[in-house]
């Protein structure tokens, strides 16, 4: 169970854990996508992304 209440939305409906434009994975693992620093959001991914079957 998540320890606070936020949401996350995310447009990305053909992830699995996607439920109405809202994630509904229990918790969400973001990370750099290819650089050792960060400095714009493309530079970062959702790595729990899993595709809808
Ligand atoms: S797991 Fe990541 S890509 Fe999938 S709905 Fe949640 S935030 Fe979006």
């Amino acid at each position: 169970m998540a320890a606070n209440c936020q949401q996350i939305k995310c447009n990305v409906t053909e992830c699995h854990f996607n439920k109405n434009v809202l994630c509904d994975a229990p918790m969400i693992q973001v990370d750099r996508n290819g650089v050792g620093r960060a400095s714009q959001s493309p530079q970062t991914k959702c790595e729990t992304f899993k595709p809808r079957s």
